[in-house]
């Protein structure tokens, strides 16, 4: 049986005062029947493990560099991120595809140095729009899992979001027999790649507008076992029915 997950990415959102949020999420999921990972800005990280405690909220990277340590100005390297706390990183998000020009290799290599370092590599794939209607998106999702997915993946190194570029931040979301189509894909390739027992093991999230309103419908598709969840993770009291939604599916 895979453990849910419902995973907040805080992008370039939070300063100090944001920890009050992450604080009040402990303090309601000292335990909890799912997982639970935020993501903060890494000015926040080392914080946010102190806050985080040792209730059911980890917390994680946002990105990371493929090289341990050296001359990459501004970067972190995955034992910094350890080192602050993160037990998991989010790796190939669309906006550092786009704004950043990350390929499927350059995550890839993150993943790899994510993954050896003992962290969880949340790895992100998703079509564009134009993708989605030039019937694409599989192809499109196959290819990014095939280049941005280190061989000899597990359950406990992996973590693979499905987020639709284009329901991003934008309130739009696929149907759920769209969902449903592309978490069953995944699945099949993740197993054909990594065995059975392996392949079973990654959990499959869904992002993209993510939202109180619509969680328990996209929880109920089959190979959805959590989600991640932006705008909707930066205030306890938008994240926590998501929870509850994940607990209850
Ligand atoms: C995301 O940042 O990965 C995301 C899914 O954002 P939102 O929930 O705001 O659409």
């Amino acid at each position: 049986m895979r453990r849910k997950l419902a995973a907040g990415n805080w992008k370039m959102n939070g300063t100090s005062a944001a920890l009050a949020e992450l604080k009040a999420l402990a303090e309601a999921n000292a335990t909890a029947a799912v997982d639970i990972l935020i993501c903060p800005p890494a000015t926040l990280l080392h914080r946010a493990a102190e806050v985080a405690g040792d209730s059911a909220v980890s917390v994680g990277g946002q990105d990371c560099h493929s090289a341990t340590s050296g001359a990459h100005t501004g970067d972190l390297s995955v034992d910094m991120l350890k080192d602050a706390g993160a037990e998991s990183v989010i790796l190939g998000h669309s906006e550092r595809r786009t704004d950043h020009g990350e390929g499927d290799a350059v995550v890839l290599a993150k993943a790899e140095s994510a993954i050896a370092a003992g962290l969880t590599a949340v790895v992100c794939l998703g079509e564009s729009l134009e993708q989605r209607e030039a019937g694409e998106t599989l192809d499109v999702i196959g290819a990014q899992l095939q280049g941005s997915v280190p061989d000899g993946c597990t359950g406990e190194t992996l973590v693979v979001a499905y987020e639709p570029i284009w329901a991003i931040g934008t309130g739009k979301v696929p149907t759920l027999e769209q969902i449903g189509e592309v978490h069953a894909f995944l699945r099949g390739r993740l197993v054909e790649r990594f065995g059975e027992e392996n392949g079973s093991a990654v959990r499959l999230l869904y992002g993209g507008s993510v939202k109180p309103a619509n969680a328990s419908d996209i929880f109920a598709v089959e190979d959805v076992d959590g989600a991640l969840v932006g705008g909707a993770s930066l205030k306890a009291a938008d994240f926590a029915p998501i929870i509850a939604a994940l607990s209850d599916s």
